[in-house]
């Protein structure tokens, strides 16, 4: 029988080839590895040796990456840095200079300024399209585009892409798919198993889970991985032993929290549906009935004082992140989103009045009194 999800997140059917079997693998704090003579060196070369300098490979972001591919689905799987270099080696496996890439326009703020500034400057052009329209995707491919790219679910206004649609649109056009899967997490999501050929995290948020560190992993088809695993090393965006370490501790329990995050924003998300000083809810209702996902945003209504709605939620802290075991809040317009046009954040919805909540492993009745409590409060007189 094929193992559940759960179990393959605790037991990836790795092969321990440690000569202490400690029950944890260690962490490999350690820049390089030895030698005893020229002949392990040189079987080393031939791939029968392990390890040889960790910026090219060492067991803890190893261990990251293939446990992440296990829980994709996925044959292949690095870690990385960050979030960041995780795409940036996944799109330069697909992409060189002179090609095009077309992604969605309302992709997170970072991808869309590594697309925009530096891979730009680099001869990588990128058309933005909304990949509400397929219509609008399939217009903006052209002669060199090489790669359709978008996040299975969006931040901060929680759109659900249909996955089905851009893997038929890209075997349509011989193109190559890279789909961010953050917000989803392999837990509610497998893009590489529906067809879409490379998949890419920001541990940072809710494969770490924890908020202490910031990592990246990119998982699937077995060649394109090889073609990123060589990008890292070239660009030197590999993941420290302990940040890798931390990042595998963390996954383990990814299915246990975001059973509890997610049914945690479905019951946050309904009840604010019923309040009357929120103007709209953002959260994928439709997807599953445990919930879809831990985020949840929100639109202030008109009566209610944006600055005081901040200063009254108690105990849950402003956070320029997410994916945490504690609820935060964050404002995107001030925060993730500040570097937008103005008109592009007024296009994408993204106004002064929105709140991102990312929901934690709390009891719900404290958290949906903390914002019920912070509306009251909140209400310009
Ligand atoms: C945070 C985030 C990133 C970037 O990840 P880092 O680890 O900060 O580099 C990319 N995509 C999404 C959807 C994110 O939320």
């Amino acid at each position: 029988m094929e193992k559940k999800f759960e179990t393959i997140l605790l037991h990836p059917n790795r092969e321990d080839k440690k000569p202490i079997k400690s029950k944890v693998t260690p962490i490999y704090q350690t820049s390089a590895f030895v030698f005893t003579d020229l002949e392990e060196l040189e079987d080393y070369y031939q791939g029968k040796g392990n390890y040889l300098y960790s910026r090219t490979g060492n067991p803890n972001p190893d261990e990251l990456g293939a446990a992440v591919a296990a829980i994709e689905g996925a044959p292949a799987g690095i870690a990385t840095s960050s979030g960041l270099s995780a795409i940036l080696a996944g799109v330069l496996a697909v992409v060189k200079s002179g090609e095009h890439i077309v992604a969605a326009d309302d992709l997170y703020g970072g991808s869309f300024f590594l697309l925009k500034e530096e891979l730009q400057n680099l001869g990588i052009e990128t058309t933005f399209v909304s990949f509400s329209e397929y219509q609008e995707v399939e217009r903006a491919i052209q002669p060199n585009t090489k790669l359709l790219y978008t996040e299975s679910i969006t931040n901060p206004l929680l759109r659900v892409e249909d996955l089905h649609q851009v893997v038929t649109l890209a075997k349509k056009h011989n193109l190559q798919t890279l789909v961010d899967n953050t917000f989803a997490t392999p837990f509610h999501s497998n893009p590489y198993t529906i067809g879409i050929d490379l998949v890419v995290h920001s541990a940072t948020k809710y494969i770490g889970g924890h908020s202490d560190v910031t990592a990246g992993v990119l998982v699937g088809r077995e060649d394109l991985i090889a073609k990123a695993r060589a990008k890292v090393v070239n660009l030197g965006a590999n993941v420290s032993p302990f940040e890798a370490w931390l990042t595998s501790r963390g996954l383990k329990t990814l299915a246990l929290r975001m059973k509890c995050q997610s049914e945690n924003a479905k019951q946050l998300a309904k009840a604010l549906l019923d309040n009357q000083n929120i103007e709209k809810v953002y959260y994928p209702f439709e997807q599953t009935n445990d919930g879809f996902g831990a985020i949840v945003t929100i639109k202030l209504g008109e009566e209610v004082d944006v600055d005081t709605f901040f200063k009254s939620l108690a105990w849950i802290k402003i956070a320029p992140t997410l994916a945490g075991v504690e609820t935060t809040v964050s404002h995107p317009l001030k925060t993730s989103h500040r570097a937008l046009p103005p008109e592009r954040s007024e296009a994408l919805g993204i106004t002064m009045e929105l709140v991102r909540i990312s929901v934690g492993i709390e009891h719900p009745a404290d958290i949906i009194n903390v914002f019920t409590e912070a509306l009251n409060n909140a209400l310009n007189e």
